[in-house]
């Protein structure tokens, strides 16, 4: 389906800010979009009839391959799921694991209206592979991991996973993916910031998830997580930083002056009783670019966007006390990634060269048709209300179906009994 060159597609009768309009999209972009447009000879033409169509979200930190252990000994403490459940079978995984679970979690995406997303996990080049044969777009780094030693494979790795990922297709950007602060040492960290500076490409991290990881970087470093990255040269304008739970005033400025966007992720960090999210209204206030993730299916499970944007914004009301922190339009800007440019969300609203990258909603859907859309989509929807879902121009959904899903589920499957995931 992602391997067919981009059809010219015309949508007619979407509806957008109460209006019903057309939209032409030519070469992975929107050509046209108003009252006016009509298709043209040789478009292929969706009739929306009246359904509202809204951006795509982009989902700003994962590990997609993560389906694989979807429902697998997410009861236990974090530590000891991951010594024994995760990482024994990570050992394990080859490049068909991680191609057909990232399948599994593309058809989630497109299923739920994400068009891209920002992943880190191992085999980088299977999940790019999945990415384009799924028909979305990714930002694609592999691990790095040096707590235990073994900096110079890493390095090796780092090197052969970005030549890897420079032969994939423009869907496919490459990032630099430490691990974190407490899991890769000073010098990998130093060294990746450096490749990715000299090459242009992202750096995806996560920082300041737990208090214990400020602690010891205190203890280690004598300064905060993010002013230690900033010490290293690592905070950017193409640095993500996933999580920011317990980032503080000044480390938020920092960031804020530097470029550099925070990725919030809420369920994760509810599932995970990290104690604390990220405190969005002090992130705003230092002017820092914000974005929504999941994190990987291990600790959500899930990865409907639409779903967790509630769960963001009633954690940011809840612990500010406010119920008026957070207005359900910008909370949506969060998740269509229209708050951190990086990203490279759908543009809001959507114009004539953005990205073709759309959604048109169940018009039938109970919970939408009252009251605004955006309150609608934050409070009362999830991911279901995505009735066709475009990307670079391509459908890959139309009316809640998607081609080779049930092949796609089957084999995801069959991916984890191999390895032993009942
Ligand atoms: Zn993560």
């Amino acid at each position: 389906m992602g391997t067919d060159p981009p059809a010219r597609l015309a949508i007619m009768g979407a509806l957008v800010d109460g209006e019903a309009v057309g939209v032409r999209c030519e070469d992975g972009t929107i050509a046209a979009i108003g009252l006016d447009v009509a298709p043209l000879p040789g478009d292929e033409t969706i009739d929306a009839g009246g359904a509202p169509l809204v951006p795509a979200l982009v989902n700003g930190h994962t590990h997609a391959a993560m389906t694989l252990f979807r429902g697998y000994g997410g009861d236990l403490p974090l530590m000891r799921w991951l010594r024994e459940k995760i990482w024994p079978i990570e050992e394990r995984l080859d490049d068909e694991d991680v191609y057909w679970g990232t399948r599994l979690a593309c058809a989630e995406m497109i299923r739920t209206g994400t068009a891209r997303f920002w992943d880190m996990y191992w085999r980088p080049s299977a999940t790019a592979r999945a990415v384009e044969d799924a028909g979305l777009r990714a930002t694609i780094g592999g691990p790095l991991f040096d707590a235990d030693g073994g900096t110079a494979e890493m390095r090796a790795q780092a090197l052969r996973d970005i030549e890897a990922l420079s032969e994939h297709g423009p869907a496919i950007d490459t990032a630099l993916a430490p691990h974190s602060i407490y899991a890769v040492s000073e010098g990998l960290l130093r060294w990746a910031g450096e490749r990715a500076a000299e090459l242009g490409l992202a750096f995806h991290i996560h920082l300041s998830e737990t208090e214990q990881e400020v602690t010891d970087c205190l203890d280690a470093h004598g300064e905060r997580p993010a002013a230690y990255l900033d010490r290293l040269g690592l905070l950017g304008e193409r640095t993500v930083l996933a999580h920011g739970v317990w980032l503080d005033q000044a480390e938020l400025e920092l960031i804020a002056a530097r470029g550099s966007t925070v990725v919030t992720n809420p369920v994760a960090n509810l599932k995970l009783a990290v104690g604390g999210t990220l405190p969005y209204p002090a992130a705003r206030r230092a002017g820092a670019a914000v974005g929504l993730g999941t994190d990987g299916a291990g600790s959500n499970d899930s990865l409907d966007l639409f779903s967790d944007l509630k769960t963001f914004a009633l954690m940011q009301r809840h612990t500010s006390g406010d119920p008026t922190v957070l207005p359900a339009a910008e909370a949506l800007e969060v998740a269509s990634g229209a708050r951190a440019p990086l990203l490279g969300g759908g543009a809001t609203p959507l114009t004539p060269g953005a990205p073709a990258d759309f959604l048109l909603l169940r018009g039938d859907s109970p919970a939408l048709g009252i009251g605004d859309l955006a309150s609608d989509l934050v409070y009362a929807a999830s991911g279901a209300v995505v009735d066709t879902t475009v990307v670079a121009g391509r459908v890959l959904m139309r009316g809640g179906e998607i081609e080779d899903e049930a092949e796609i589920v089957a084999r995801a499957a069959e991916r984890a009994r191999r390895l032993g995931i009942e």
